[in-house]
């Protein structure tokens, strides 16, 4: 395929605002696609190059980009900065100055190993080597496939197809039916690389993709814990449960292959170089040479024995700190899975059986890096209350109870584990995790900083889009909105992306990128925003909603809470009594606290 019929596709996809044509001509492109350039093409739809695991992306900045392009088109910086002005994006600033060349020749195979090569520049004087590289295969691309190119190596692409799109259309593709995405999820989730997971429906179909299993390397998508409002519920509804003290840390999934160790993130990312001391630990403590595991990184103070905040582990960011913070501040791993060695495959079996191997294959010793999570078996309610209790007096954040009998549900928020967490001082006793669509300019003091209020949205996995679910202006300092607003800035899109569902407008469209962390005093029914809204029902919205933490950068914007949970936390609220219901501080003060509409 010539890279400009795959960038004519892609503009197709861009104007296409109903899901069902979407996933037909996603299905379209995946069936027209030779056997090679299936994958490829997979991964440039997500405007990467592979999987999120690999950290092979282009992910030039505005600036380099920007290089780039005057440097293919030979104009001076100052022509691509005025046009740059006008259309507020790259892809289309290299397509017009690219619109007087010859139609390009190039094929998706050969701009597909320029991208990248592009990607595995590194050391000194790659910045130099990465604009000429970027200007060379900008200029033999063609118009189409300049604004492709200038798009992937941004890392945006403006499409609005999610996995769950590419999921459904590999479906209807390979196996003839979308209702067969299940089949595809199953593997996707135990194999979290979707070029290989559609490849493999092609080449193997359904039989193939129902034997799929973890394979080390490549991260398994994390299990998820479901909310349930206290202990009894949790009782009557799992049974008698493994209960485990939930630590506030830093997930991660740890893979051994030998000497070789890995780390990733809950996000699925190679965070490897961030936990050396880790990765010695498992090397020794590991008792199988091939294995899997997961658990929660939290740091603390070798002196006191005290868990610091979550953010310090995020201080591991800046690769020069990291030795010097694993020395000052080590991380320990509380693991609390076993989910592969190199003799069984983990997942299908009991969570019971799967801590007792855990047990097994871990050198545990009290000082040791890596320990095992602990865990009290409980059957009555009030015996599990006391250990919630015990725990939040612990300092711990609250307590995950787990059915004995349940495998291990890779990439589900399932109730084989329910998370109890310290209440918090409103009626919605969780915050939730929004993925902000646009930002509102504001009023006032606001208007200075350019933001004064924020649009966020929550995740439909089935209609794989963002429908809104709170308008936020509160919760952080000047210098927090300043920052997000930059941040948000790198992702402004002139209109509504197509995967978003709003019925207010923004003064700026941002693509779902970003997550933030929302406490909310509770849901209310809303004729305003989208989520849950069908017919002629209202939706549901966040009441008084403020910011607790931004950004969530551990979270993908699929990773943010669902449009279900947000109904269910509705359902819970609404079944927990008002009087019992302790009353937000910011309730009270503005006197106009009302039930939620039944
Ligand atoms: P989620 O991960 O469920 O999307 P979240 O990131 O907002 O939500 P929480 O709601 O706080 O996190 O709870 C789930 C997380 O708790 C897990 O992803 C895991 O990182 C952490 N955790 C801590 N202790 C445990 C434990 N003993 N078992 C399982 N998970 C644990």
């Amino acid at each position: 395929m010539k890279l400009h019929e795959l960038a004519d596709a892609f503009e197709h996809l861009e104007g296409t605002r109903s899901r069902v044509a979407l996933v037909e001509r996603v299905a379209a492109l995946l069936r027209r696609a030779t056997a090679t350039e299936r994958t490829p093409i997979v991964y440039l739809l997500q405007a990467r190059l592979r999987p999120p695991f690999e950290q092979t992306e282009v992910a030039v900045g505005e600036k380099l980009l920007a290089q780039a392009v005057a440097r293919a088109y030979h104009v001076s910086h100052a022509r691509v900065a005025q046009r740059l002005a006008r259309s507020g994006d790259l892809g289309l600033v290299a397509a017009e100055l690219a619109a007087a060349r010859l139609a390009s020749r190039l094929t998706v195979h050969q701009a597909y190993d320029a991208l990248l090569a592009i990607a595995r520049v590194s050391g000194t004087g790659s910045v130099e080597r990465k604009t000429s590289l970027l200007a060379s295969l900008l200029s033999r691309a063609g118009p189409a496939g300049a604004k492709l190119v200038a798009r992937v190596a941004q890392g945006r692409l403006r499409l609005g197809v999610g996995d769950q799109t590419i999921l459904e259309a590999a479906a209807l593709a390979a196996l003839g039916d979308r209702s067969k995405k299940p089949l595809l999820e199953h593997a996707y989730n135990v194999r979290s690389d979707l070029g290989t997971v559609v490849d493999l429906a092609f080449t193997k179909g359904a039989a193939g993709l129902a034997g799929v299993g973890p394979e080390v390397g490549i991260p398994v998508r994390p299990a998820l814990a479901q909310r349930l409002p206290s202990a009894e519920a949790i009782i009557a509804r799992l049974g008698e449960v493994q209960a485990e003290p939930k630590y506030d840390g830093f997930r991660l999934q740890i893979h051994r292959r030998g000497s070789r160790v890995w780390a990733f993130s809950r996000r699925l990312e190679d965070v490897t170089s961030m936990f050396p001391e880790l990765v010695a630990a498992a090397r020794r403590q590991l008792v199988p040479r091939t294995a899997i595991l997961e658990g929660e990184a939290v740091v603390y103070n070798p002196e006191t024995g005290e868990f610091l905040p979550f953010q310090i582990t995020m201080t591991r960011k800046r690769k020069t700190r990291i030795a010097e913070a694993a020395e000052r501040t080590p991380v320990r791993l509380f693991a609390f899975d076993l989910l592969y060695t190199g003799r069984r495959n983990y997942l299908p079996v009991a969570q019971a059986t799967r801590t007792h191997a855990l047990r097994a294959a871990l050198r545990a010793s009290p000082d040791a890096p890596i320990a095992v999570t602990e865990a009290r078996v409980i059957a009555r309610p009030r015996e599990l209350q006391t250990y919630f209790d015990e725990m939040i007096e612990r300092g711990l954040e609250g307590i995950v109870a787990k059915r004995l009998d349940a495998p291990y549900q890779a990439g589900a928020r399932g109730y084989a584990w329910v998370k109890l967490k310290r209440a918090y001082q409103s009626a919605l006793r969780d915050t939730v995790d929004v993925v902000l669509v646009g930002y509102f300019r504001g009023r006032g003091k606001r208007a200075a900083l350019g933001i004064g209020s924020l649009l966020g949205a929550v995740y439909d996995p089935r209609g794989d889009r963002y429908r809104t679910v709170a308008k936020i202006g509160s919760g952080l300092s000047d210098r927090a909105w300043t920052s997000l607003r930059t941040l948000l800035d790198a992702h402004a899109v002139p209109e509504r992306p197509v995967n978003v569902d709003a019925l207010i407008t923004p003064d700026v469209w941002v693509e779902p990128a970003i997550v933030v962390e929302v406490l909310a005093d509770e849901i209310t029914r809303s004729p305003f925003h989208t989520c849950g809204r069908h017919d002629d029902e209202p939706g549901y919205a966040l009441r008084f909603p403020r910011v607790v933490n931004a950004p969530r950068s551990d979270k993908a914007p699929t990773d943010a809470t669902t449009e279900r949970e947000i109904l269910t936390l509705y359902r819970q609220q609404r079944r927990t009594p008002t009087e019992a219901r302790p009353r937000s501080r910011n309730t009270r003060a503005r006197g106009t606290a009302k039930r939620a509409p039944r």
